[in-house]
């Protein structure tokens, strides 16, 4: 690693100066003068603080200058979408993208102040729930260094995720305080602000030329004002903004037009109205009903869209004709996709634009990222919930759905069926607004996030629209960036690529390949297994003080950590480790590979199977981890409140990394590709990316298990009969026992039914069909895992062919593929 400026120099300014000597003035200078403290009081929070302060002003000056590059060359923008930006703490991945870490460092020693222990004091920014708001954090991570100019759109959420909490096994719920401290990153800008209407209805009138218009009578208005946080690339001056709103009342309108003289009604209004982003919702949790949700969506698309609209038409004097020639719009996922209709909106009813001109324009602009076939996630509002809410919009979804219609019965004449599936409106089951359906008809590209994932969208979800319009379809593999996984996560790991492969690994994934040849080197696997083993330390460190479990970093480190989910199947690997425990118990002379079995999570607070599923992986751990005929070779450890803070210890300590969801459910997963690039193993089904990992590192690389998603649909089709499975099985038979007879719930019968009645009878996931394929892949595994050479092997060469996991190829695929965004370079003076 290499700082750009180590050299002590007095005449760099203390706002810009990238030296040690600068940094120290800087932070100095903002403990006395932002954060206004005597010497004698200050903790390692307020050099946090100081010191954050003076790395935004270093790229205050990038930001500034990529700002004012992209519109003076007037450059194509992306526009990405998105209800979360999952971004993970800040100062540490600033500092590494400045390339300043040890000029830090060393300001801080010099103030005798340590920089690790400065970096824990930062509170990260909750605003994703996991792999898709992550996804989008990535995505900004690898624009920037890309030189990409882009622009981040979201929801400044005051309480996001909840954290998560282990009582008695159970998880509970705190609350997200993320901003009590104040966020050092973002800068409020109250006069970047734009108006938001909501409910009431509509009316039309004949314009001044005679023309037929409606107008929006709203019944009521808010305001979105803007926080916007640099996103700086690494080794470049691009800096990038992330734009998120937050919600306001609008002043003046309570007081004086409705309750003149009533001033606590207006407070009321005040509170009423910001209360539009107090929350981030969970995901896996029905959202109909949900007006506030909706409001969410809309609230933040139409602050985006309309200063999108102001920057071209205001700051780039440019006539809106020009939108999709300055501005690719990206919606990640459904969430954003109303803004397909407040486009139009904002052009027919605000610009007066006639309808084809203003279709051409809004197809052109968007695109949409599909991330889930899953039936229950795919969005859709209740038709009466909608025409309430947004009354314009409801009539303008109705007239693309007649234009489209229209199309579609031109194309498929008589297949009158054809046109009721892909109608906008959805009929069955009460009338609902189909939003996937609204993204695909108003978007010029369609993407997927892996291959598999991307041909299923074709043959099923999409599979009408994809008949119609083919061109539009394309896969677009998720990526993770090698900067927060690897540099900043696994400083060994980056120290020994640095010195193997030289440094451009980093910013060209895929020159991983030269460590190829080293597999076959003793002393480099000697070095690899040391890296592995310190960061095993590390996390063994950081679960004893959360959970209180010991383990020990010479057992194979097992992990499961993402969002508990029934389709991930957090419950088929608590199955292995019961047999593994009912194994031991019935012979005591058994000894097998021992294995620290690590999982962390967040369950959506009312999903009520995934809160029974951690509290049994902390019922068996407890078990487990108590009993001396077992406890010498099997351990299992919850880590409280996964979060990127927490992830970015545990990928880096992986020996064995768990995806095991059912095949068709898991669109790309992302965290798999972490723990590839971390030099895991993977043990896996044909799933998301899975598929593409193992055809890049090889199927003898990779631990392959269970049914491919075809033959899945083909046990459903055929009827599905967990009964059969455990007829067969006395092992799996026994193992569902010891949980239904209260094994590792002292007794209780009750507290674990609904996980074993639901594997025993009407598992939509198939668990009981792919557990002996994965039983029998686990031994193979732990045979393997024997061999440490042989496994070491295997890790350098998951590392060495994971570049293609690299989101900066993602990035590159969608700027050249569907945004026609190209690079810019920034100067700075
Ligand atoms: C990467 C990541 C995820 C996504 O994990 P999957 O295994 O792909 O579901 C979720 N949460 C956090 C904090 C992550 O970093």
């Amino acid at each position: 690693m290499t700082d750009v400026a180590l050299s002590s120099s007095t005449d760099e300014h203390s706002r810009t100066g990238l030296s040690a000597d600068a940094l120290r003035r800087a932070i100095t200078d903002h403990l006395s003068y932002s954060i206004g403290r005597p010497a004698t009081v200050l903790t390692p929070e307020h050099y946090y603080r100081a010191l954050s302060l003076a790395v935004r002003d270093r790229m205050q000056q990038r930001w500034i200058a990529s700002t004012q590059t992209f519109l003076d060359l007037s450059r194509k923008v992306t526009c990405y979408l998105s209800a979360e930006f999952l971004m993970g703490p800040q100062l540490g991945n600033n500092l590494l993208n400045l390339q300043i870490e040890s000029a830090a460092r060393e300001a801080l020693a010099a103030l005798g102040q340590d920089l690790d222990e400065v970096l824990t004091c930062e509170q990260e920014p909750g605003l994703g729930n996991g792999g898709l708001g992550r996804l989008a954090a990535c995505y900004l991570d690898s624009l920037a260094t890309l030189e990409r100019p882009a622009i981040g759109y979201g929801i400044r959420y005051e309480f996001g995720i909840f954290d998560q909490e282990i009582r008695d096994g159970w998880q509970v719920e705190k609350t997200d305080n993320w901003l009590v401290n104040g966020n050092p990153w973002e800068i409020a800008k109250p006069d970047v602000n734009y108006r938001v209407n909501w409910g009431g209805h509509t009316e039309a009138y004949q314009d001044a030329a005679g023309v037929y218009r409606v107008r929006w009578v709203p019944q009521r208005t808010i305001k979105g004002i803007s926080y916007d946080t640099p996103i700086q690339g690494y080794g470049v001056n691009t800096c990038n903004t992330l734009t998120l709103w937050s919600a306001r009342a609008v002043e003046s309108f309570a007081l004086d037009a409705f309750n003149t003289g009533d001033y606590y009604r207006a407070v009321e209004d005040e509170v009423t109205s910001e209360t539009v982003t107090k929350v981030l919702y969970p995901n896996d949790e029905p959202e109909a009903g949900k007006r506030l949700r909706l409001l969410q969506q809309y609230f933040f698309v139409s602050c985006s869209l309309q200063d999108i609209l102001h920057i071209l038409e205001d700051l780039a004097c440019l006539p809106v004709t020009a939108l999709s020639e300055q501005f690719a719009l990206q919606l990640n996922d459904t969430h954003p996709s109303i803004g397909v209709a407040e486009l139009m909106r904002l052009l027919i009813d605000e610009r007066q634009l006639g309808w084809d001109e203003a279709w051409t324009i809004t197809v052109a602009a968007f695109g949409y990222t599909n991330h889930t076939l899953l039936p229950e996630a795919l969005e859709t509002w209740p038709l009466a919930l909608f025409a309430e809410s947004l009354p314009r919009h409801l009539e303008i979804i109705y007239e693309i759905n007649r234009r489209f219609l229209d199309e579609v019965r031109t194309a498929f004449p008589g297949d009158e069926d054809r046109a009721r599936r892909m109608s906008l409106i959805g009929e069955e089951g009460g009338k609902t607004v189909r939003m996937a359906h609204l993204a695909t008809v108003g978007s010029h590209a369609v993407n997927g996030v892996a291959a598999l994932h991307s041909e299923l969208l074709k043959s099923s979800v999409l599979k009408d629209f994809y008949e119609l319009w083919p061109q539009r379809f394309s896969n677009k593999t998720n990526g993770v960036t090698p900067r927060r996984f690897v540099a900043l996560s696994n400083p060994g790991l980056r120290g020994l690529l640095d010195e193997t492969v030289g440094e451009g690994w980093l910013t060209d994934l895929n020159r991983l390949r030269d460590l190829e040849p080293f597999a076959d080197d003793a002393v480099f696997r000697g070095r690899w297994r040391a890296v592995k083993r310190a960061n095993k330390v590390r996390l063994a460190g950081f679960v004893r003080a959360t959970t209180g479990v010991e383990l020990d970093p010479d057992w194979m480190f097992d992990v499961q950590v993402k969002r508990i989910h029934e389709y991930k199947r957090q419950h088929l690997n608590v199955l292995h480790i019961i047999a593994l425990y009912h194994r031991l118990k019935s012979d005591p002379g058994l000894t097998i590979p021992p294995r620290a079995f690590i999982f962390g999570g967040k369950a959506a607070p009312g999903y009520f199977m995934a809160k029974r599923i951690i509290k049994l992986i902390n019922a068996v751990g407890e078990t487990v981890n108590a009993d001396p005929d077992v406890n010498r070779f099997l351990k299992v450890a919850f880590v409280p409140d996964f979060n990127v803070q927490n992830a970015e210890f545990i990928y880096p300590a992986a020996d064995l990394s768990e995806q095991v969801s059912t095949a068709g459910k898991e669109a790309s997963g992302t965290g798999n590709m972490k723990f590839m690039l971390n030099g895991a193993l993977t043990i896996g089904t044909l799933d998301g990316a899975n598929v593409e990992m193992r055809d890049e590192v090889g199927p003898e690389n990779f631990f392959l298990f269970g049914l491919t998603e075809s033959e899945v649909e083909a046990v459903k089709a055929g009827g599905y009969r967990p009964a059969d499975y455990i007829a067969t099985d006395a092992e799996l038979s026994a193992v569902l026992d010891l949980i239904s007879t209260g094994r590792f719930s002292r007794g209780d019968t009750e507290v674990f039914r609904p996980i074993v009645d639901t594997l025993r009878y009407t598992d939509p996931f198939l668990v009981l069909t792919d557990y002996a394929s994965y039983m029998q892949c686990q031994q193979r595994v732990s045979d393997a895992w024997q061999d440490a050479e042989s496994w070491t092997r295997m890790s350098i060469l998951n590392t060495a062919r994971s570049g293609k996991f690299s989101s900066d190829r993602a990035i590159t695929e969608y700027c050249d593929d569907i945004w026609n965004v190209g690079p810019v370079n920034v100067q700075v003076d």
